[in-house]
């Protein structure tokens, strides 16, 4: 099941208020293939959400919506009608009471807090998408209406959301684009299953980032400190070769012939088969002095 099915799941889930159960059927009716006062017609793949419309529209209407199943190879299509004049007139009178504004988002009904998340529930029921959480950042609410698409946006925007809107193949999409914003909305609609599973994933993701980084940072320690050791080699074999290794003082001439001996080993383990053990910044700095000597410098020490 996709993160965009679960999150449907979750916003279809009971409602304990009578309040919050109407304004999400709003919503969803809202946001429906066809919501006028003549027709009704929700198309989804979501089982949840047909089942939730349906024994609202029972519990609230007295009846439920005919519903048709298109098999299809992936997910059955569902799809809800209402096409009878009298039920549906009653359906609109009891969102647009008389003296209300019609057709558009009647903010009569959504004047509890509660309410005003269960609506955006509800039209993530029939009109919402969003993408894998950790993959991509897209949710949206889509309409045919522009109407509607305007006071979705002016809505979200009273609840401190920051959607965009744009046209999109003749369809009307408010979105919201980034982790950030799509928490915010999750949060909002109250669903917390989502916003918790979201929140996991973008985490999940940053600290895979984060390896990634560590480990081709790791890589490319390795190979600068392979140079580095071929370098000291080098160095340390001429000084072999010119008879010089014999007069260091034991401290470089032990670290010498460790590391003559153990090309691939980290400054860190070098210092660690010392004896006595040396910090790493003791072996960089003898390292950084054998090279110095071999390339005709001389060191105090080596005057002794
Ligand atoms: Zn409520």
């Amino acid at each position: 099941m996709s993160f965009c099915e679960r999150l449907k799941t979750e916003a279809s889930e009971g409602s304990p208020k009578a309040c919050c159960r109407r304004a999400r059927l709003f919503g969803a009716m809202l946001f429906a293939a066809e919501f006028s006062p003549e027709k009704l017609r929700v198309v989804t793949a979501s089982e949840p959400v047909v089942k939730r419309i349906s024994d609202d529209m029972k519990a609230v209407f007295g009846f439920r919506p005919d519903l048709r199943v298109t098999k299809r190879k992936e997910k059955d299509l569902y799809i809800m009608t209402v096409t009878d004049a009298a039920r549906m007139s009653a359906v609109y009178r009891s969102f647009y009471p008389a003296g209300s504004e019609k057709g558009g988002i009647n903010h009569m009904m959504l004047q509890n807090e509660c309410d005003k998340a269960a609506f955006l529930r509800g039209a993530f029921m029939t009109g919402g998408t969003v993408t894998e959480p950790g993959k991509s950042y897209y949710f949206d609410f889509t309409t045919p209406s522009l109407r509607l698409s305007n006071e979705t946006v002016t809505f979200l925007k009273e609840l401190d959301l920051a959607p965009g809107a744009v046209l999109r193949r003749g369809v009307r999409v408010v979105y919201f684009r980034g982790a950030e914003k799509i928490e915010s909305v999750l949060k909002t609609m109250g669903a917390f299953n989502a916003y918790f599973e979201f929140v996991n994933a973008k985490i999940e993701k940053e600290v895979n980032n984060g390896l990634n980084r560590t480990m081709n940072c790791d890589s490319g320690n390795a190979r600068r400190s392979l140079e580095a050791s071929k370098s000291q080699i080098k160095a340390i074999s001429a000084l072999k070769k010119g008879g010089r290794l014999g007069t260091l003082p034991d401290d470089l001439k032990n670290l010498a012939i460790l590391r003559l001996e153990n090309e691939d080993m980290s400054i860190a383990e070098l210092g660690r088969q010392s004896s006595p053990p040396l910090s790493k910044t003791a072996v960089y700095l003898r390292l950084k002095k054998l090279e110095e000597i071999a390339s005709g410098g001389s060191s105090e020490k080596e005057k002794k």
